[in-house]
């Protein structure tokens, strides 16, 4: 099997509501859509959502990345040959972990769908049977707002809710305080400062969250900032996660000798694909840390891979972060990903599953 010629796609999808982090306010998501062909006639999705501020590669960036570089040097090539390919993309060029991504998951996409597989039997197999989900739906909002937010999550089935915090402390505070107020004990609480703070903020700020019983604290200061993140961690007595400042595996290597994160934070399209993310994952186990999956703002080929690859590894702490397919008003997949008590089963159809839709793809295409 050969690959013949590659598609790329970018759009630029509506969310439901406005999002606000430290990092950027948005109202829709521009993500990277591919559709990998072979002399076959069997193709392979994959699909990338980089954030302003957080991803190191734009949307428009990762189109020119694949079409000059990375695309003439996958042509001819065989797709189930992975390992080869993704050589092929680090001796094209170093880093752009994003666009090699989206070209990582198509030919997982394409190679289990050869086989009549599921990715997740590519990847290994499966250590359950449904992935549970975050709520990660809570912004910089006001602490009201973000309470109402949290009941309707709870309501829906979700027992661990993400709130974002990085700007003003004290509203941070008071946002984490209503949240637990109401959604009493029993729900876990996982707290995300991209990178908004000081060092002597962050750790004042944690300490205002703690009386709430907060899961962890993530990257609370900048991602360059390794000696300002094992400030925070000495200083504080909730778990410290390690998320834009982890990369690539040697960012693992530096979390422990800097003694800077008790948890790194992976995701398929940051860390360079499933191949890539699922060796870091064992590499961080390796290391004594553990590891959270997923990002928030995924469409739906890039959560499935995400859904797929925490499936087959068992030392992921669930529930995952993939969320985006619940932000959007709609996917480019022609099935929706479906979301009940806030998990997701796994499918036993061939690939990630799904087939691109489209009339949306060509609505929301820019
Ligand atoms: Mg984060």
């Amino acid at each position: 099997m050969k690959i013949t010629h590659i598609d790329v796609f970018l759009v630029n999808v509506p969310l439901r509501a406005k999002f606000t982090t430290s990092q950027s306010s948005r109202t829709h998501q521009k993500s990277v859509v591919i559709e990998v062909h072979t002399d076959t006639g069997l193709t392979g999705l994959g699909n990338v959502d980089p954030s302003p501020k957080y991803s190191d590669e734009s949307a428009e960036e990762i189109v020119s990345c694949l079409k000059d570089a990375l695309i003439p040097a996958m042509l001819h090539k065989d797709p189930r040959n992975i390992v080869l390919c993704m050589a092929e993309l680090d001796r094209k060029t170093a880093g752009h972990y994003h666009a090699k991504a989206a070209l990582d998951m198509a030919l997982h996409d394409l190679t289990a769908k050869e086989l009549g597989i599921p990715v997740y039997r590519l990847l290994g197999g499966a250590v359950c049977e449904s992935i549970p989900l975050v709520s990660s739906w809570i912004g910089h909002v006001p602490a009201q707002e973000a309470a109402d937010m949290a009941i309707q999550h709870v309501e829906q089935g979700f027992r661990t809710l993400k709130i974002k915090v990085g700007k003003q402390i004290e509203e941070d505070i008071q946002r984490v305080r209503a949240v637990r107020k109401a959604v009493g004990a029993d729900i876990q609480l996982r707290i995300d400062a991209n990178e908004g703070y000081t060092p002597q903020q962050a750790i004042r700020a944690i300490k205002g969250f703690t009386p709430y019983g907060i899961l962890y604290c993530e990257q609370p200061v900048s991602r360059d900032d390794w000696h300002g993140m094992a400030q925070v961690r000495k200083a504080v007595d909730v778990p410290v996660v390690a998320d834009e400042a982890i990369v690539e595996p040697k960012d693992i290597i530096q979390a422990v000798e800097k003694e800077a994160a008790d948890i790194v934070k992976l995701k398929v399209m940051k860390n360079g694909g499933l191949y890539r993310t699922g060796r870091m994952a064992w590499l961080a186990g390796v290391l004594g840390l553990k590891c959270v999956l997923g990002h928030g703002f995924t469409l739906g080929i890039n959560s499935l891979s995400e859904i797929h690859l925490a499936a087959s590894l068992p030392n992921i702490m669930m529930p995952i972060e993939t969320t985006g397919m619940l932000k959007v008003v709609e996917d480019i997949i022609s099935e929706p990903i479906h979301v009940k008590n806030g998990s997701v089963r796994l499918s036993q159809a061939p690939g990630f599953g799904v087939a691109l839709d489209r009339k949306k793809l060509s609505r929301f295409s820019v």
